[in-house]
């Protein structure tokens, strides 16, 4: 054995390793380290997982890539996870003992444990000794324990599952058979590693998709992303609706006394099944690169997106647009930039609150909602624009308060300008008529109803519609009684094809003189259809 200081780490031999591997478990050089998982919409703590470490008083740190192999190679594997295992139990009773909030750890099983017959009685031996509440403690089991048949994995799934443990799937898709394998096995929870899907995201990312695509096939099976380093790849995972991420962008894994701190200072909550989908959406292939859906999704629907809307703190955070989305807002940005965007930075007051409406009626109704609001955008070559975008959304997935909703979009920003020009002209067209004097109304012959103008409406207190015309307006006394009888003919001519009519009529109490005029409408039949009335002031 070469003489080291002890700062310096350096690998081990596998026969310096396997020689000192007794005197490792029983001085405690072989210990356990624990990685924090965390709710990446919450920021509680869910778990933990513990990570088997080996410090040799001479050759230092030695990584269980290095030393796990070794272990497995010479039949010590099982000893060494049972060890760890006992560890767990000792530091929950640790902290159960000093009153402290405790948290559920994963203990790693590797796929030789199970070749020992005893495994399951050993651990649970265990637990009762240190008196550990079985839902403290989880256990992570490879897709190989299932090469060469599945039959002994799933003989100690059951037996786990008869005492009650909760059963992890790590390292999910790294095999070839993932599918096979998961549907055979009854696990609890799925750890998804990010190291074996695609280091892209947004860009290609079609192997992430598919990998995806699987796992919306248990999305009533909590999944817990590994490996997640970057802010991005926990928000792309979130918005696959797996929330749980165990990974160095939160922790790394941390020796027990950190681990002991952050558990103290974080809040706990339960792990439960991921993001429930509405089942209108086949979600399987809502994800899938090549699935109709998404090629629905990226070319025909128009510009979309979709984003979570939380309750308690009112957030949106967009997920996923398509390409039309980006054009149809006109934005400077790509479809990749616009993942995590904060679209209320373009909102005012006003028009966030009928937004947020919007939202809120749609988780009422689940059904689609329209709304219209005005943004606002800014940019170094365009300056400030306001555009006016229409949005039809929908509620397509639920987590506890928080939603996941599906928008199409519509940018009306020129519909809009036009509406606002012809309103102008329309005021415009109403002023020329104040100047002249002029009422104006229109009669509907088959339903005696008459819609008056806006300066009817106003002087004379009419409503939008009449009824019964011309009755309302004969007892409002606006004719005198000795015309009331010749107005009422009027309409009976009018019913019977007379194409116009007029006289001079003294309106209003005032008893103005006016100028009375109707002009009939027909049908290509011939049919009266409507009557176009007006009143003139006689100006003397
Ligand atoms: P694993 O079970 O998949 O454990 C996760 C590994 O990913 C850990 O490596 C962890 O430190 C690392 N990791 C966590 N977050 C990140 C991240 O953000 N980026 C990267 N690049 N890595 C991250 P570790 O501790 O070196 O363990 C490696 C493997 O050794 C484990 O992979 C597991 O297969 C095995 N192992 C560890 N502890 C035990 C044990 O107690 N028993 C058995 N049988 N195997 C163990
Ligand atoms: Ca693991
Ligand atoms: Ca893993």
């Amino acid at each position: 054995m070469a003489l080291q200081t002890q700062n310096e780490n350096s690998k081990m031999l596998e026969s310096e390793l396997v020689g000192s591997f007794e005197d490792a478990i029983k001085y405690g050089y072989i210990y356990a380290y624990y990685q924090p998982q965390i709710n990446h919409s919450t920021g509680r703590m869910i778990g933990a997982e513990a990570l088997m470490r080996w410090k040799h008083p001479i050759f230092g740190v030695q990584m269980p890539s290095d030393f796990i192999p070794v272990l497995e190679k010479n039949n010590l594997i099982y000893r060494a996870d049972i060890h760890i295992f006992e560890t767990v139990c000792a530091f929950q009773r640790k902290c159960m003992d000093e009153g402290l909030n405790i948290i559920p750890i994963s203990v790693n099983m590797s796929r030789y444990d199970i070749f020992n017959t005893n495994y399951v009685d050993e651990i649970e031996a265990i637990r009762r000794k240190y008196d550990v509440p079985v839902r403290f403690l989880r256990l992570e089991i490879t897709e190989s324990s299932a090469i060469g048949g599945t039959e002994l994995i799933t003989k100690v799934l059951r037996e786990l599952h008869e005492y009650g443990y909760t059963v992890e799937m790590d390292d999910f898709g790294c095999g070839y058979s993932s599918l096979n394998i998961l549907k055979d096995l009854d696990v609890d929870v799925i750890k998804l590693d990010m190291a074996f899907l695609s280091g892209e995201i947004g860009g290609r990312g079609g192997t992430i998709l598919s990998s995806i695509v699987q796992m919306t096939k248990w999305l009533n099976t909590p999944v817990i992303a590994e490996g997640v380093e970057t802010l991005e790849q926990a928000d792309y995972m979130k918005s696959m609706g797996c929330n749980y991420i165990q990974g160095y962008l939160y922790y790394k894994p941390l020796m027990e006394e950190e681990f002991l701190n952050v558990m103290q200072k974080l809040d706990h909550e339960p792990l439960t099944p991921a993001m429930h989908l509405i089942q209108m959406l086949d979600t399987g292939k809502f994800w899938d690169p090549n699935s109709m859906e998404t090629l629905i999704f990226n070319n025909f629907v128009g510009g979309a997106a979709i984003f979570t809307y939380s309750i308690e703190t009112g957030d949106v955070k967009i997920l996923r647009v398509n390409r039309k989305y980006v054009k149809e807002i006109g934005m400077n940005m790509n479809e990749h930039d616009m993942i995590g965007h904060n679209p209320w930075e373009n909102h005012d007051a006003d028009s966030r609150a009928i937004y947020e409406g919007v939202m809120k009626r749609a988780i009422e109704t689940r059904d689609e909602e329209m709304c219209e609001c005005w943004r606002n955008f800014s940019s170094d070559c365009c300056g400030d624009d306001k555009i006016c975008i229409r949005s039809y959304i929908r509620v397509i997935g639920e987590a506890e308060n928080e939603y996941l909703f599906y928008a199409m979009v519509q940018n009306v920003t020129a519909e809009k300008r036009h509406q606002a020009q012809l309103f102008e002209d329309e005021s415009r067209y109403k002023t020329a008529f104040e100047q002249a004097n002029i009422y104006a109304w229109e009669y509907t012959i088959a339903t005696k109803e008459m819609r008056p103008c806006f300066r009817c409406m106003r002087d004379l207190g009419f409503p939008p519609l009449l009824k019964n015309y011309p009755e309302p307006a004969i007892e409002q006394g606006i004719f005198p009684p000795e015309y009331a009888d010749m107005y009422r003919d009027w309409h009976k001519q009018l019913e019977a094809g007379v194409e116009s009519l007029e006289a001079i009529i003294p309106l209003t109490v005032g008893r103005v003189p006016f100028h009375v005029r109707y002009t009939l409408e027909k049908d290509e039949n011939g049919k009266p259809l409507k009557a176009y009335g007006s009143a003139t002031l006689v100006v003397e």
